[in-house]
């Protein structure tokens, strides 16, 4: 079968063998190519099956979203609903340093299994996994009722955060630069930037998009960060983080929220407006073209948002 690996001369799809071992055997459905991905195969990460974003069939035929977290459940962040902070050994992620999703068939603990909604088709579900750090970034930001809410980033993270944003009954504008992005966001309905916010959530994770949040701030405002910064974060220095004592909240991933886990309540989002996935998945290729697929997701001039693979 095939599966989706990173070389020396780039991503490929190759040969492997079945997966074995303890747990649920999955035949892939749909597979969403990251940033971070894209990223990782741009500095060279080798050695395991790419792909977190996932969702499939079990041999019944029965469409699963594969929550990637791996976690040991016995600390005490995973017994507070916070797997994503897990310290145990072992703690990781499908698909990073680990085989993942972007291959026909993959064995992976029944823990990890979210039944999908039956409005929500298995070749969309992978967009779960997204809506989940989106979900979750809207949640760290502890909205307030009238507070003013602006998204940075136009892109898949961006556009499903003001989705969630607006799903958790909070209104809502996004900055978007690209034009297939803004074009989207006008088609889900978000609104463009005007004034200063209580919140930014930077969805973009650049020093520009860091400055940009910080300068719409308004005094004692939150911005939270989606960004991922291999060193540093260049967060602005004191003459505007300082002075307005603006507050950096960091979401990673997600979890779980008073018992339920979040992919659940983004899984009932996207059954709920199946204009979300229409708008936000902009081009799918079978697992073959894995590696076309990779530059078209890497290529903001393509008019890529979400890029997914159909093993
Ligand atoms: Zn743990």
């Amino acid at each position: 079968m095939q599966a989706v690996v990173n070389t020396d001369e780039g991503i490929r799809t190759v040969q492997v063998g079945e997966p074995d071992g303890e747990g649920v055997r999955i035949s892939v459905a749909s597979a969403g190519i990251c940033g971070t991905d894209v990223l990782f195969a741009g500095i060279g990460l080798t050695g395991f099956v790419y792909g977190h974003e996932f969702a499939g069939l079990d041999e019944m035929g029965q469409g699963y979203f594969i929550e990637p977290t791996i976690y040991g459940a016995t600390c005490d962040e995973c017994r507070a609903g916070n797997p994503q902070r897990c310290t145990e050994d072992g703690h990781g992620n499908l698909g990073i340093f680990t085989d993942g999703g972007m291959t026909e068939r993959i064995v992976v603990p029944s823990y990890t299994l979210l039944p999908l909604p039956p409005q929500l088709p298995v070749r969309d579900a992978c967009l779960i996994e997204p809506g989940a750090v989106a979900w979750h970034a809207v949640r760290r930001a502890q909205v307030r009722e009238g507070e003013r809410v602006l998204v940075i980033g136009g892109g898949s993270i961006g556009l499903l955060a003001a989705a969630a944003a607006r799903h958790q009954g909070i209104d809502v504008d996004l900055e978007a630069r690209h034009p297939a992005q803004l074009a989207a966001a006008e088609r889900l309905g978000f609104g463009r930037p005007s004034g200063a916010y209580d919140v930014v959530i930077d969805a973009a994770g650049s020093a520009t998009s860091l400055d940009r949040a910080a300068e719409v701030a308004r005094p004692g405002a939150r911005i939270v960060s989606l960004g991922v910064y291999l060193e540093r974060m260049p967060v602005p220095g004191s003459a505007v983080s300082q002075v307005k004592e603006l507050t950096y909240v960091n979401s990673v991933a997600y979890g779980r929220y008073q018992g339920v886990r979040e992919v659940e309540e983004v899984a009932g989002m996207l059954a709920g407006n199946p204009e979300l996935a229409r708008t936000i998945i902009t081009h799918r290729y079978p697992i073959a073209d894995a590696r076309e697929a990779f530059r078209v997701a890497g290529d903001r001039a393509s008019g890529a948002i979400k890029v997914v693979l159909e093993p």
